[in-house]
């Protein structure tokens, strides 16, 4: 017999011994008891003496006892087994908890608390020496998770999981720390230089499209980088300060990350507030539509308002869209404060002569929402607006980054009789596919050419936009007209529509409603011979 099997059923006689040990244990004394017993002739002996004391039933007794004792062992084998199971699921399932408090069940990627204990790990190994932790958030996983639903989402998270873990160097620990944020530590870096590498790499490794059931998902990340000393702060502090450089990168798209310096502590506070405070003021109807009228130029008649959001915040008064509409955006509160606008905006349309037209901003994010004609739609039915008076304006952005979603939602739209306009054009992303695939009713030149229409590059491409526009048979508008001067040659070109502060600036409902009612402006072409009159400003009604 060759060692090696030898060897293998000492180990299967060792494995053996193990699991019956107990039992092996309690059988043991008895075979001993009755070696010795059969040594000394007990048995025997035992029997004479029963037999010379028969009054006494001593067989009777000691057949009753080996019974008893035989069932008491019997019982005690299965409790043992009994128990030996339960111990085992416990250890099971406090292993199972082990790895569950260890490991993020889907991705496979160190947990939160992991993450910390690595954090802390590293923190003392590195003393007074740096440390980096990275927080790495996708961006848009949201429309993912809607458009390809919850497996589609999941499928992403684990392939942007791998991506990380393949762009770590050694020594780096990646985990997932809630639904799409994600954290790395680097231990060790050369200095922020380092950092700033890996969140490169890791961008770079994130943005490669990931195919999926029904299309492809292309994804982003922005990355908030802290750099510290290992004893400077807790772990805690660490992560949740790369949580709020995350925010600031979320502003910086091109780069797309960014470090955690202290100002951005107060900042980030601020923004935390008014996320908070946002939540409360949409149910207590502080988001208020204000409007700025639409003008004919060619006529100077009113052809509709533009709906442009104001929060009427109880302690800091009247906030702009710009500060926000982002926060919105990013705290997945802007269709709830796109409906609520919606909502008082038709029912102060529902007041204007019925030719006019309520053109409202859509943030690009909407979308991603199939269902948003539905919404839309309801809002117009429930509000007594016809959808033929509602213009939706989209930003050209390139979060037009669904397309075929975006069309399928804007096909809907228009089927119904809303009309599409194409907002800020010539600032952004939208190019002449755009215009074609969406199929726009309307353009809206970005008041940036507007403005300084008497800079020659200026003309030469609010020319060229016009020219294009009536090519397609799109009507235009110019925004941002504040003189006389800039809308008389917008006429003399062709530009259809303008609005402006030579207009009026927004105004709130009331003051909309008399504008409405009241005989509008001059003729565009008059207005450089001063004709124009002064935007209409009444008692009572605001002005932003
Ligand atoms: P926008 O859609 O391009 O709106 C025009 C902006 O230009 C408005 O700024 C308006 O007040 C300003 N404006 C109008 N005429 C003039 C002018 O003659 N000169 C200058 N300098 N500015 C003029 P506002 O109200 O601050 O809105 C900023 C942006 O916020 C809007 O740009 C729009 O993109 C967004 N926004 C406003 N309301 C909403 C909303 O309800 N939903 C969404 N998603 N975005 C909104
Ligand atoms: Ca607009
Ligand atoms: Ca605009």
């Amino acid at each position: 017999m060759s060692e090696e099997r030898i060897g293998n059923i000492r180990r299967r006689l060792a494995e053996e011994f193990e699991r019956h040990r107990d039992e092996i244990l309690l059988v043991a004394p008895f075979m001993v008891a009755a070696a010795l017993g059969s040594v000394f002739d007990v048995f025997e002996r035992f029997a004479n003496f029963a037999e010379q004391h028969e009054k006494l039933e001593l067989d009777e007794l000691f057949t009753a006892m080996l019974g008893a004792g035989l069932a008491y062992f019997v019982l005690l084998i299965r409790q043992r087994r009994l128990l030996r199971q339960a111990l085992h699921s416990r250890n099971a399932a406090e292993a199972r908890a082990d790895d569950l408090i260890q490991y993020d069940t889907l991705t496979g990627l160190a947990s939160r608390t992991a993450l910390l204990e690595a954090i802390r790990r590293a923190q003392d190994e590195a003393n007074d020496g740096l440390l980096s932790v990275l927080l790495v958030d996708l961006d848009r996983f949201k429309p993912i998770n809607d458009s390809y639903g919850h497996q589609g989402g999941d499928h992403v998270l684990q392939a942007v999981a791998q991506r990380l873990l393949a762009a770590l160097p050694d020594g780096a620990t990646a985990g997932r720390i809630s639904g799409d944020e994600f954290a790395c530590i680097l231990p060790h870096p050369a200095g922020p230089e380092a950092a700033e590498a890996m969140a490169a790499r890791i961008r770079t490794a994130v943005a490669k499209p990931i195919q999926l059931r029904g299309g492809m998902a292309e994804i982003s990340a922005s990355i908030g980088i802290r750099t510290a000393p290992g004893d400077s702060c807790s772990a805690e502090q660490l992560l949740h300060s790369a949580g709020f450089a995350r925010y600031r990168a979320k502003r910086f798209p091109e780069r797309g990350w960014c470090h955690f310096e202290a100002e951005l502590d107060h900042e980030m506070r601020d923004r935390a507030q008014l996320e908070i405070d946002m939540r409360a003021g949409i149910h207590r109807g502080e988001f208020v539509p204000y409007f700025q009228p639409i003008v004919d130029l060619q006529t100077g008649a009113i052809a509709g308002f533009e709906c442009l959001a104001r929060w009427q915040h109880p302690r800091r008064g009247l906030i702009g869209p710009n500060d926000f509409i982002p926060i919105a955006e990013e705290a997945g509160m802007i269709q709830e404060l796109a409906f609520a606008l919606l909502d008082r905006a038709c029912r102060a349309a529902r007041r204007w002569p019925p030719h006019m037209t309520l053109s409202f901003n859509i943030s690009p994010l909407q979308l991603n929402d199939r269902w948003l004609p539905q919404r839309v739609l309801r809002h117009l039915c429930s509000t007594g607006i016809a959808p033929a008076r509602l213009i939706i304006e989209v930003t050209e952005s390139r979060l037009f980054g669904d397309l075929p979603t975006a069309k399928t939602i804007l096909e809907s739209l228009k089927n119904a009789g809303v009309q599409i306009a194409l907002d800020d054009f010539g600032t952004g992303y939208a190019s002449l596919k755009h215009l074609r695939e969406l199929r726009f009713d309307r353009v809206k030149i970005d008041r940036s050419f507007i403005g300084n229409l008497d800079e020659a590059e200026n003309g030469e491409i609010v020319r060229a936009i016009f020219r294009l526009c009536r090519g397609l048979g799109l009507p235009t508008t110019a925004e941002g007209i504040e003189t006389a001067e800039t809308a008389a040659p917008l006429a003399a070109l062709g530009c259809d529509y303008g609005q402006g502060y030579l207009y009026s600036r927004p105004v709130d409902a009331e003051g909309a409603l008399q504008l409405a009612h009241s005989s509008g402006f001059a003729p565009a072409a008059s207005a450089v011979a001063g004709e124009i009159r002064p935007p209409l400003r009444e008692a009572g009604s605001a002005v932003a």
